[in-house]
């Protein structure tokens, strides 16, 4: 039995959570043994309670769910993101879930805005750190300075590039690390150490390292050339918004956040790409393939093959009958858009 805890959080995450839930009572009409619970845990929460992820409900998810199925946080009336970091960041760290996995597979010709490129020509998986680097919160403003400290340890970065190159093995497609060690030649001579060691340990993986911001230019200019990139927390991701793009926007990627060993019964934690994108909120206008895809991730995650695969399906289907919400250029609802995206569905 799967017992999944699901976080519809904040702006548009309940909204397009909304069109991913009916695939659980899918799942389930398909055989599969799946429960889930639906937590409040977000910035309305946190306004009229004071809390943001109370110790105890942390340690329920950790023990008694299998994954979370997270929509997003972010609340505007929460200007310094409090409840953001307390809530997401914490379920990252907390439940060391070191791999934010983050496939790009754009379903449709028309969706890749790179001119001449078609969609069968792009395979991209981003892994990100996902606890460490200039994410972990440290740092301090005195006076006219500020500092914002990134830590790397050995022992996050090798889980990361670990996965990487054992993603690029099992593809058979190349891996690039991303760095900026030629500046950063501390954090990112840590990570160099890393790939070079994974490197020889993989001598059949065709791997390079590459500048990052050499690599963002190569990616647009010839992104079939590349396969599976290892990134820190940072460097992930800005090079993850980009492909996003090749996909058709922030509304269509999905992500899954991985403990390659886990510790916990909670092994995973699946969202989109994208935030809580209030500028977007109450209006119906929030594209929710990403929340579905991510859904998808954590069927394949828990074993169902089956079931992943004819979500993604179901999903291009949709977009190949011209289904489209305003970011893809169309004028359905999110509502209409989770219909259209579930209605080829075996
Ligand atoms: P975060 O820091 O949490 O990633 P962000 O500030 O980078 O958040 P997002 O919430 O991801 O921002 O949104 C960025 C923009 O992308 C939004 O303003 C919106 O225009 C667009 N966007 C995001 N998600 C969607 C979606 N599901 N459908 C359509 N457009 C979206």
């Amino acid at each position: 039995m799967a017992h999944i805890a699901v976080i519809p959080g904040d702006g548009i995450g309940p909204e397009v959570m909304a069109e991913a839930l009916p695939l659980l009572g899918w799942a389930m009409a398909k055989g599969r043994r799946v429960t889930w619970e639906v937590l409040p845990y977000g910035g309305n929460h946190y306004l009229a309670s004071g809390e943001t992820l109370p110790d105890a409900a942390f340690e329920r998810i950790r023990d008694d769910f299998d994954a979370v199925l997270f929509g997003a946080v972010g609340d505007p009336r929460v200007p310094d993101g409090r409840h953001a970091e307390e809530i997401l960041l914490r379920l990252r760290r907390d439940l060391k879930l070191g791999v934010n996995h983050r496939p790009c597979a754009p379903m449709l010709d028309a969706l890749v805005p790179l001119k001449g490129v078609t969609a069968s020509e792009i395979q991209l998986e981003v892994f990100r750190e996902n606890t460490e680097g200039p994410y972990c919160l440290r740092g301090e403003t005195e006076g006219s300075q500020a500092i914002d400290i990134a830590v790397h340890t050995e022992a996050a970065v090798g889980v990361l590039m670990r996965a990487a190159f054992e993603r690029a093995l099992e593809l058979g497609r190349p891996l690039t690390f991303a760095h900026k060690a030629n500046v950063l030649k501390h954090g990112h001579g840590l990570w160099m150490r890393a790939f070079t060691r994974l490197q020889k340990e993989f001598p059949t993986v065709r791997s390079a390292a590459m500048h990052a911001d050499a690599l963002l230019c190569a990616l647009v200019q010839r992104p079939g050339d590349f396969g599976v990139i290892a990134a820190d927390n940072f460097l992930g991701d800005l090079i993850s918004d980009l492909i996003a793009a090749f996909q058709g926007g922030m509304g269509m990627a999905a992500s899954a956040n991985l403990a390659p060993a886990p510790s916990f019964r909670c092994s995973g934690l699946f969202e989109p790409v994208h935030g809580s994108a209030p500028d977007l909120a109450g209006q119906g206008l929030a594209n929710p393939a990403g929340m579905i895809l991510s859904t998808a991730l954590m069927f394949r995650h828990l074993g169902w093959e089956q079931e992943a695969g004819a979500i993604e399906s179901s999903v291009q289907e949709a977009l190949l009958k011209g289904a489209a919400t305003p970011d893809l250029g169309g004028s359905l609802h999110t509502s209409e858009m989770g219909q259209a995206l579930r209605a080829a569905l075996p």
